[in-house]
Formats: C-alpha cells, sequence, structure tokens
C-alpha cells in the first residue's frame, strides 16, 4: 500500500523537529516499561536517537508504556558504559551523570542548549562509579518528599523537558535542519516511511531509493517488497 500523502506530512513535520543533539544514555535499566516509558519521553521531546548499555548486553524490550515509540527513537546500544560515554565525548557530547552525591548540582542550575546527553542509573544501583567519574558533570532534581528518589523514566523526563524548555526559550537548536546531516535526514526519512524496504535494502547492501516530493519511491522494487508505513 502506498504510503498515504497526509501521513508523509506528518511524518516529515515530525522529523523536522528532531534533535541530534539532545540524548539520553541509560546504564542497565533492566524494567521493560522504564525504558518503554523513557523512550516514550525522547520521542516527545524530539530526541532523535537514545544510547544504552545492558546487563549482559542482553537484548532490549519494550511494552506498551513505549507507545511504539521504539520506532521513531533509534536506540543504539553500546558493549559497556566506558564505550558509551567515550563514543558519546567524542560526538561532541557534554555528559551530565544523575547522581545523588554531594558534589552534584541542581539540574535547574546548568544549561542544556549545547549537546548535552544525560545519563540515567539503573533502577535498584543507581550510576556506576565508572559512570560518575567519567561524565563531565553531576546532577541531581531536588527531592522534597519521604523518598529519597523518583523513578528513573520520571527523571529523565524531567531532564529532558527542562532541555527543551531552555532550547525553546532561547528559540534555537529545535529545527533539525540546523543540526542534523541531509544525509541522516534522508536516511531516517526513508526508514520512517518505509520499514519494511528499508530492511530490505540493507540485507541487499544497497542504498535506499529516492523518494518523490510526495513519499513515493522513485524506483521500480521487487514485487515482493512491501510498502507498508
Ligand atoms: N538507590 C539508587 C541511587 O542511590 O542512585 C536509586 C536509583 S534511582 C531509582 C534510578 C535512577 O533514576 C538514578 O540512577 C537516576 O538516573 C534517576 N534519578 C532518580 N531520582 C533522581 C533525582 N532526584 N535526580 C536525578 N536523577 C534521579
Amino acid at each position: 500500500m502506498p504510503l498515504l500523502p497526509r501521513r508523509f506530512k506528518r511524518i516529515k513535520s515530525v522529523l523536522e523537529r528532531r534533535m541530534s543533539n539532545l540524548t539520553i544514555l541509560t546504564e542497565e535499566i533492566e524494567k521493560p516499561h522504564n525504558l518503554s516509558a523513557i523512550l516514550r519521553t525522547c520521542d516527545a521531546v524530539g530526541v532523535l536517537e537514545a544510547h544504552a548499555v545492558f546487563k549482559e548486553n542482553r537484548i532490549p524490550t519494550f511494552n506498551s508504556t513505549a507507545q511504539g515509540s521504539q520506532k521513531w527513537v533509534k536506540l543504539n546500544r553500546h558493549k559497556s558504559i566506558e564505550v558509551a560515554i567515550k563514543y558519546l565525548k567524542e560526538m561532541g557530547f557534554k555528559l551530565y551523570g544523575t547522581n545523588l552525591n554531594e558534589n552534584a548540582k541542581d539540574y535547574r542550575m546548568l544549561d542544556y542548549r549545547g549537546p548535552t546527553a544525560f545519563v540515567m542509573g539503573a533502577e535498584k544501583w543507581g550510576l556506576s562509579k565508572s559512570a560518575s567519574m567519567l561524565v563531565d558533570e553531576s546532577i541531581f532534581i531536588p527531592m522534597r518528599g519521604m523518598v529519597q528518589s523518583l523513578n528513573v523514566s520520571v527523571a529523565s523526563a524531567a531532564l529532558l523537558f527542562e532541555a527543551l524548555r531552555q532550547r525553546e526559550q532561547e528559540g534555537s537548536h529545535l529545527d533539525s535542519r540546523e543540526n542534523i546531516s541531509e544525509a541522516l535526514y534522508n536516511k531516517t526519512l526513508f526508514e520512517w516511511c518505509y520499514p519494511e524496504v528499508a530492511n530490505w535494502c540493507k540485507s541487499h547492501g544497497r542504498d535506499y531509493p529516492k523518494l518523490n516530493p510526495v513519499g513515493e519511491i522513485m524506483e521500480n522494487l521487487p514485487r515482493t517488497n512491501k510498502f507498508r508505513c
């Protein structure tokens, strides 16, 4: 079935508001509903890609909490927290570890308009020592209740929305055209519009076909391909 023009327009308008310079790195988060809720928030805020390290390199699972957001926010898996942090630093991100230690700063005191990655710890143990040492800055969300910490997905939402608030206030970094290369934009657009064809192209080691202005594939592909979005 061809992609409806209305659907193509919607996909483009969401992609145009994605930010490649705001992300989240999760360290050994175990519960599918937490990971699902985090990706759903990433989608809502406009995060292009998220990052994660899983215990014993487990395959992540999502549940209905995600509402399908895992299709719209690419989750990059890394072998270890050290590898993930090194990768993000090389990409120019400033890393903010979420910690309740005495060096941590109130998250409202910092500026997240530059390339920002929030590093979130595991449900039970929080951030590892290694992660805490490697991040650029430690931050916390002040708590006024009896319970010492927030659920990790709730903390992620507070931080991501604060970054979005700061960026919206300044009126910059909000348009993907400013911070996503044309090649990445076109690649993501194709994958969002035609995920099955994109997988087929990958398995055949070939480039994605071009799309015309109304989102139709400008190439005759084998009939076995389903053009479903
Ligand atoms: N006992 C753990 C500890 O001491 O870190 C609690 C872990 S908490 C349930 C799971 C994660 O949620 C934390 O590692 C952090 O990423 C995030 N988090 C929870 N409360 C937070 C807060 N008040 N400020 C910042 N991050 C918080």
